[in-house]
């Protein structure tokens, strides 16, 4: 019930992230993987009630820094700290085709496009070519759960590619694609 609710709580509203860039990538280096935050992962995941706290520790945290919405796969480091949940649309591969010349969100003109912020937070701070890769779709199985506890058991590998240009839909014989109907 928890990831229902989390998911279907509404649209998002672009937030503005409460810390400057530079100090969001200086924190991430803080909580870089490491086999003690491996071990605390494992551990939390075995103890159902020290993983709760956890995970509310982390949903306040993001909440009030960056409008986190608990999708349990976080992007932030490869979106400038600017949470893409926070898009009404929820895309994470960028703006839609609506974001005005200004720089406003099309769904709500009074706030500012969080791609929009993602591209200033990520380029102010270096990481521009970030916004280049893929970001694969919302695993909708992790709402509710920690994006922490993810990212330290390895369940972020793959989250954001570099685009190669190649397709990398298998390819579907026409005979199948009927069959599957
Ligand atoms: S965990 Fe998901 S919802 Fe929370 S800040 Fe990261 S990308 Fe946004």
């Amino acid at each position: 019930m928890a990831v229902e609710q989390a998911r279907d709580q509404g649209a998002g509203r672009p937030f503005r992230p409460q810390i400057p860039a530079s100090l969001a990538y200086a924190l991430h280096a803080v909580l870089a993987s490491n086999p003690a935050y491996r071990w605390l992962a494992a551990f939390l995941e075995r103890h159902p009630r020290l993983y709760r706290w956890f995970t509310t520790g982390e949903r306040v945290t993001k909440e009030r820094l960056f409008g986190c919405r608990m999708c349990g796969q976080c992007a932030l480091p490869v979106t400038g700290y600017a949470c893409p949940m926070t898009c009404p649309k929820q895309l994470r591969n960028g703006p839609c085709g609506g974001v005005s010349p200004d720089g406003a969100c099309e769904v709500d003109r009074t706030l500012r496009c969080v791609w929009v912020t993602a591209w200033d937070r990520a380029e102010s701070a270096g990481h521009g070519a970030d916004l280049d890769l893929l970001q694969r779709p919302v695993d909708n199985r992790q709402w509710s759960r920690s994006s922490w506890v993810n990212y330290w058991q390895g369940r972020d590998e793959g989250l954001a590619v570099a685009f190669t240009g190649a397709d990398p839909r298998p390819a579907i014989a026409a005979g199948s694609a009927r069959a599957g109907r």
